[in-house]
């Protein structure tokens, strides 16, 4: 049995719908489908609360906004008036429900995060409901269920839970399994799960990949497939590098440091299930969905020279903070990324030297982190410096960090292109080696490496 993602970007207009459904219907006997919200609904949802908030009146609005994406769909993709009524009816509970949250977080004047979650889990619930009705107004023999009623269990932490693997194992086996071995064709929602105490939780923007890498582990799958609308992990931007190359296979380690830093292929998350299983995980392009795509697992074969991918995130900034002695005082760290906590700001990276410690922040943070530390008191620190002009640029391959003149060549391709490495992180992961330069810089500092290790010809 497959576990099988489909992901938002897929599930964008009537004519990917259509796609979708027809490769489900096709190929789906006997196996889970996890879905993703339709393409922004999620957003629109979060977007939503604010509006909900400021005046009740926006409710109305908000509602037939969302009703009319997906009935637009409904009345493209399903034969006739009946069957298109048979879906609406289906869905109207979901939308009730979602209003009377819209109207409670109104009155109670207050978005809190049990609120955040719950509205946002509506995109995938709806999505679900919506392609149910849709492949079964084309006689296909198909089931959905959702999160919370086939015991999904999250540790309860909203808007960053994780599956308890055990509970949400033997939940979903009593489930799903006997749908399963009757050839059922079952859709599950993704990014959400349910708490002990019956709140439903989100794994974060993007957490379907986790969801459904928690779902495969859970239900002892074959393999876990993702549906995506690109062909898998590439060996850079093809937009930066034209001749980057499909990657076939990498390791799970290679996978999340490529996710966590540059390419937005897969959530950062997804393989953290997997580890102790083996679990496989296939990229497939669902415009090629026979060809090889990326395969995800535990080993991976290593290139001659090493490096499977270099990536980059052009969304980074660094904050400095100068203080003499920080490397030998002890505290200051703590006290810094304590603030950052209490914010609620992520810090991506940290490099400390005797004289000054370097926060990476996404660029959105940049401001809110520099506005925290700025208002620390006793103020640790000699003096504050926010940078936004950096890219952050990887490369990444099981093996480079053992494998003798790997940097030496990457930064010798960086030089040769008379770039700048502004600031060099080593050593916090065995597969792979992260610098800044300035943003101005990135695209050549990409592409000079990119050559240098995957099409100069080399003598050894
Ligand atoms: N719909 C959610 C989001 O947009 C989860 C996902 O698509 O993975 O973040
Ligand atoms: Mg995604």
């Amino acid at each position: 049995m497959k576990v099988v993602k489909i992901g938002g970007s897929s599930l964008k207009d009537s004519g990917n719908i259509a796609h979708i459904l027809d490769l489900i219907g096709k190929r789906g006997r006997g196996h889970i489908f996890v879905l993703s919200a339709l393409n922004g609904v999620t957003d629109m949802l979060l977007a939503s609360m604010s509006d909900a908030l400021q005046n009740e009146g926006n409710i109305p609005g908000i509602l037939g906004r969302l009703q009319e994406k997906h009935w637009r769909l409904a009345q493209q993709l399903a034969p006739g008036k009946e069957r298109i009524r048979k879906i609406q009816r289906l869905m109207r509970p979901c939308f009730e429900e979602l209003e009377r949250f819209y109207y409670g977080l109104n009155f109670t004047r207050e978005i809190t995060p049990r609120l955040r979650d719950v509205i946002s889990s509506y995109g995938e619930q709806l999505a679900v409901q919506l392609l149910f009705g849709l492949l079964g107004s084309r006689g296909v023999e198909v089931s959905y269920r959702l999160s919370q009623h086939i015991g999904l269990i999250t540790d309860g932490k909203f808007g960053d839970s994780t599956v308890k693997l055990k509970q949400t194992a033997a939940n979903l086996q009593d489930h799903l399994l006997p749908l399963v071995a009757k050839g059922r064709i079952v859709l599950l929602p993704g990014f959400y799960g349910i708490s002990e105490d019956g709140d439903i939780t989100t794994f974060g923007r993007g957490g379907s990949d986790y969801a459904a890498a928690a779902i495969a582990v859970a239900l002892g799958a074959d393999i876990l497939e993702i549906w995506k609308d690109v062909p898998g992990f590439m060996s850079s931007d093809p937009k930066i590098v034209p001749e980057a190359q499909l990657i076939p296979a990498l390791s799970y380690e290679e996978a999340a440091e490529l996710s966590y830093f540059g390419a937005r292929i897969l959530h950062p998350r997804t393989v953290e299930p997997l580890r102790r299983s083996g679990l496989e995980i296939v990229i497939k392009s669902t415009m090629d969905p026979d060809g090889p795509g990326s395969v995800i697992k535990a080993r991976s074969p290593r290139p001659k020279h090493v490096i499977k991918s270099v990536a980059y995130n052009a969304q980074v900034g660094i904050i400095k903070v100068h203080a003499s002695g920080v490397g030998a005082r002890p505290g200051i760290l703590a006290r810094v990324a304590a603030r950052m906590t209490e914010r609620g700001i992520n810090i991506k990276s940290v490099v400390t030297s005797q004289t000054s410690i370097t926060l990476l922040l996404a660029s959105d943070d940049l401001e809110a982190g520099y506005r925290a530390l700025q208002t620390l008191r006793p103020r640790p620190y000699r003096r504050l410096e926010k940078n936004d002009d950096v890219a952050l640029v990887g490369i990444v391959g099981e093996g480079l960090a053992r494998r003798k003149g790997i940097a030496a060549r990457c930064f010798e391709a960086v030089a040769n292109c008379g770039v700048n490495v502004e600031m060099i992180s080593f050593g916090p992961s065995r597969v792979a080696l992260y610098f800044l330069v300035r943003a101005r810089d990135l695209h050549k500092t990409v592409a000079a490496i990119h050559s240098s290790f995957f099409s100069i010809p080399r003598c050894f």
